[in-house]
């Protein structure tokens, strides 16, 4: 195993193979009189760059650059605008959310009559009977003060079953149709891990189901997605992410189907980022014997991680904590996968060589986490393993000791400080600074990453940046002060870090000649911003592979 170079050094003599080649080249793009942060310490600023066949050229001052220019070179003044390289979304799930928004109604709406207006509509363009479902309902975020009622839905769509997903991914809401057709009513038992609200005072079905029951639902609701949706979804989404800068993203839990998707949609020009499409553990035993592993693929499309989950989430708290959540004096959270199921599942994917990402939001999940990746590196010890910890949110010193140790990649929430403000209560100022840690990760050299987790979170680059150089929630609420980074911080977060959790930051992540130009256009520089407005840093162009993805 040692006597083989690693992916770094293969991917490093690659970038140096290509460069005598592209020397000859002349540029068919030039951006220039431009205010360029590179991200390559090396050369930190410049003020043009060269791009030939989605690949960066040159860079450096304007006269230097432009000297590359023939006849044919598109050359394009950037008046004094802020390039950045592009942000790489390390956790995410666009796939799934794309063919989310194709079919469903987004309920991220801030009052219930808005919701009910946007069920209605879909409704009356549904066929009769069939389904009409939404997703990104986010119970905190309405006006009305509480959650969507069964009387609610059926006022808006009395003759289509509906269900609608919580944000978060744990709760559904449902009419009196959908009950219906899952063979529901008030007597109906709570399946094991599972609950059927009841209305306290009438006793009658409140709409709301969790965990387990929701799948009572899954089971009556047919698939209608096909091939060519899962490739429809990666185009829609791939608008979305463009239009915020974002160049590449981690599919956190990514399945077969997701990357049939990435690969259908790069074929017809329709992907607009580079995946890294994990696997679910489930899928790890039919990869492997298919000869499968990380990296496989190419600089648009390539296999990730393998992806495990130890415990439960932060934003409907479930993670597995130490000391109980604040108020609650016996709630520890829960863990989803034993030590010895994780050690089992991890050791299979160590040994066929690949990445493993696990879900690890608490303390005690974490621990757990790296217990089982310390055993596995211990047994079985490999060159550059790059382990991740998917969240890691709650940390303490011993944690970020043994994460620096094995060289492991924490992925925290990025705008989760900012966007879901109304959740932080429940961690109590003392947790919320070993929360969501950059400081403290940056202190010890460790590469931690951007992170959306989308849909639960929502993935805005510049959200990012706000939320964790400011610590402050929409509502002006500070939140784990010592966790407060630098906006220049923030951005290599959002770019070479992501670039090294998937082995390529040889490829991307800077603005560096032999890389891919992948770059966004801000029209404020973030870095002199006043904090408190980075959201507000409008985005006028992305370019992915030398291509324009989006322009305002
Ligand atoms: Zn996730």
């Amino acid at each position: 195993m040692t006597t083989q170079p690693s992916r770094r050094e293969f991917l490093s003599a690659l970038s140096a193979f290509s460069l005598f080649p592209l020397e000859q080249e002349k540029p068919d793009l030039i951006l220039h009189n431009a205010n360029i942060y590179t991200m390559n310490p090396k050369e930190p600023r410049a003020q043009a760059v060269a791009v030939s066949r989605g690949r960066i050229i040159g860079i450096g001052s304007n006269p230097d650059v432009l000297n590359l220019a023939s006849a044919g070179s598109n050359k394009i003044d950037v008046g004094m605008k802020t390039v950045l390289p592009g942000f790489i979304d390390a956790h995410s799930h666009p796939a799934m959310a794309g063919a989310m928004h194709l079919r469903m109604v987004d309920c991220d709406l801030r009052s219930i009559a808005a919701i009910q207006a946007a069920l209605r509509e879909r409704a009356a363009k549904t066929p009769a009977g069939q389904w009409v479902l939404g997703f990104k309902y986010d119970d905190t975020k309405t006006s009305d003060d509480r959650p969507l009622a069964i009387a609610d839905l059926d006022a808006a769509v009395p003759d289509h079953p509906v269900r609608i997903e919580h944000r978060g991914g744990h709760t559904i809401y449902c009419n009196s149709p959908a009950f219906e057709r899952a063979g529901i009513n008030e007597k109906t038992p709570d399946p094991p891990g599972g609950k059927i609200d009841h209305d306290s005072t009438t006793g009658k079905l409140s709409g709301r189901a969790a965990e387990s029951a929701r799948a009572l639902f899954d089971k009556v609701i047919p698939n209608m997605l096909t091939r060519d949706d899962h490739r429809e979804g990666v185009k829609l989404i791939s608008k979305m992410l463009a239009k915020t800068g974002i160049t590449s993203a981690h599919e956190a839990q990514g399945t077969p189907t997701d990357l049939l998707a990435y690969q259908d949609a790069h074929q017809a020009g329709e992907l607009l980022y580079r995946a890294y499409c994990f696997m679910n553990y489930r899928f790890i035993d039919s990869m492997i014997a298919a000869g499968v592993r990380t990296g496989l693929g190419d600089e648009w499309v390539r296999v990730g991680a393998m992806k495990l989950v130890c415990d439960g989430s932060i934003s409907e708290r479930t993670a597995r904590l130490s000391q109980p959540y604040e108020g609650k004096a016996k709630d520890y959270g829960i863990l989803v996968m034993t030590e010895e199921e994780l050690y089992s599942y991890g050791r299979k994917a160590h040994l066929a060589g690949w990445q493993i990402g696990t879900h690890a939001n608490g303390d005690v999940g974490i621990d757990t986490t790296l217990r089982v990746y310390e055993r596995l590196q211990k047994e079985n010890p490999r060159h550059d393993p790059r382990f991740r910890l998917e969240h890691c949110t709650v940390i303490n010193d011993n944690l970020v000791a043994r994460i620096k140790a094995l060289g492991a990649i924490p992925t925290p929430f990025s705008t989760y400080v900012y966007y879901h403000g109304e959740k932080m209560r429940y961690y109590g100022a003392d947790r919320l600074n070993h929360m969501f840690a950059l400081r403290s990760f940056l202190d010890a050299g460790i590469r931690a990453t951007q992170a959306s987790d989308y849909p639960p979170g929502e993935f805005i680059p510049m959200m990012a940046l706000q939320s964790e150089v400011t610590r402050t929630d929409m509502k002006g609420n500070v939140w784990g002060p010592k966790q407060k980074i630098t906006a220049e911080e923030a951005i290599r977060v959002g770019t070479i870090h992501g670039a090294y959790a998937s082995y390529e930051e040889n490829l991307k992540g800077s603005l560096e000649v032999g890389k891919v130009a992948d770059l966004v256009v801000l029209g404020r520089d973030p870095i002199k911003e006043d904090p408190s407005t980075l959201l507000t840093i409008p985005v006028e162009r992305t370019m992915a592979g030398g291509r324009w993805t989006y322009e305002a």
